[in-house]
């Protein structure tokens, strides 16, 4: 990669999304080797070393997005068998068709969803997925950040023994927190494999001091067999098998009460929090705020592109609040400032990424523009309102520019390091082959 000049941005707001939800306005953020060494008011900013090169970008400067549980390849699925039950859905849409993809179709998947997230301001996404390598491949290639976890499913065929020694190499080949990409474990669900298998992986997690990610409670049904068997809940099982020590990912986890939440608290599991896979399955409302009044680490996620359909955050932004005010009757539940950080901070430290969701300095610049010349942003006359308009009338078409560790991957809302053009077309034919 070419050497990037250090830089400094001026913008007419920078939003950073730290843990006070500061707002400069006009404010500055000087980025060097990828990281952000200054951010501040435009008033304040140190005198500029002659080899900072001025970037005045005007607009709105933010964190990116993180999307925190995600299948992007799925995009070669997107649209598939819109209208069945879920069970009908999976076993006869979606898995005939993932059972002939190939690795080179998930690299397209991949190339097409992560241009879609990078040109809508999401800059990092957690891929829980088959055909990891081509993942990561495809990941490099775009310029978003990535952490991968390879999943574990019963269908895959693939041992757990080998299973291990893959993600093992993997994690010795790829994982690298100063870079793009982190590595962390994957099983798809306790109901897909079993306990055992399931907390042997979260052990493996732990020996490797990384995240464990599986889908928890997604819907009522699902786990009915092991809490019969156990005469538990899904999350208390999983609590006494030791599975939730650790980093642990809880994807969904709509179908948890005040003990499950109580236990979720106490060993530090994070929730990605898909309300509007959620809704489109009809599988319920997670409990946001009974989550978060616990202190349990929630950010949001679009779940994979065929049971969404979009990879576009600013909706769950909107949705996630919206429903848990009518779910509590309460219009105070969620503050603009608490979806949004939701939607990068909280969400970075779900994924045990402790350097990207909000714009400080030492963070990484991961790093949005936001066009203000728009009717959706007017009037404003405190900064509150600014994070006001962005949380509920924010959206994707506002996005223009986004950098990824400093180095510039959409400029005026097209993606540069993608032939859009031609990985639709690939993701077309490719889709039509998977139909069969
Ligand atoms: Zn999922």
């Amino acid at each position: 990669m070419a050497q990037i000049h250090p830089q400094r941005f001026v913008a007419d707001v920078v939003v950073t999304c730290d843990a006070v939800n500061t707002v400069y306005a006009p404010g500055i953020v000087d980025v060097e080797d990828g990281k952000i060494q200054w951010v501040g008011p435009k008033g304040d900013a140190p005198e500029a070393n002659s080899v900072f090169e001025e970037n005045d970008v005007g607009g709105l400067l933010m964190p990116g997005l993180v999307n925190t549980h995600c299948h992007t390849p799925m995009t070669l699925v997107r649209g598939v068998g819109d209208g069945l039950p879920l069970q009908k859905w999976l076993t006869e849409a979606m898995w005939p068709r993932e059972g002939l993809m190939t690795s080179e179709d998930v690299w397209w998947g991949m190339t097409l969803g992560s241009a879609e997230m990078l040109e809508r301001g999401v800059t990092t996404s957690c891929e829980m997925y088959l055909f990891e390598e081509a993942i990561i491949d495809a990941v490099q290639q775009t310029g978003a950040r990535l952490v991968m976890t390879p999943v574990v499913i019963s269908e895959s065929g693939r041992s757990l023994r080998k299973y291990i020694k893959d993600l093992t190499e993997l994690y010795e080949d790829h994982h690298n927190p100063t870079g793009r990409t982190t590595i962390g474990v994957a099983a798809h669900s306790a109901y897909n494999l079993g306990i055992n298998p399931v907390a042997e992986l979260a052990g493996l997690a732990r020996s490797l001091d990384t995240i464990f990610h599986l889908h928890l409670a997604e819907t009522q049904q699902e786990s009915a067999d092991l809490e019969r068997q156990f005469g538990q809940s899904i999350t208390q099982i999983l609590y006494n098998h030791g599975v939730l020590d650790g980093q642990v990912l809880a994807a969904h986890s709509v179908w948890v009460d005040q003990a499950d939440i109580d236990l979720m608290a106490e060993t530090g599991v994070a929730v990605a929090h898909c309300p509007v896979s959620n809704m489109k399955l009809g599988s319920g409302i997670a409990p946001l705020l009974d989550l978060r009044a616990a202190g349990v680490t929630v950010g949001y996620g679009t779940d994979g592109p065929a049971s969404n359909d979009s990879l576009d955050l600013w909706e769950e932004v909107k949705i996630a609040p919206l429903l848990a005010r009518v779910r509590a009757l309460d219009s105070t539940a969620v503050t603009a400032a608490e979806t949004l950080a939701m939607a990068t901070r909280e969400g970075a430290s779900a994924l045990g990424l402790h350097n990207t969701g909000s714009l400080i300095a030492g963070n990484v610049a991961d790093i949005i523009r936001i066009d203000l010349n728009q009717s959706t942003f007017v009037p404003v006359t405190s900064p509150d309102e600014l994070i006001a308009h962005l949380a509920w009338s924010g959206s994707n078409r506002l996005v223009t520019d986004v950098w990824v560790a400093g180095r510039q991957v959409v400029v005026d809302g097209g993606v540069q390091t993608v032939d859009t053009e031609r990985a639709q077309a690939q993701v077309q034919e490719r889709a039509f082959r998977l139909a069969g």
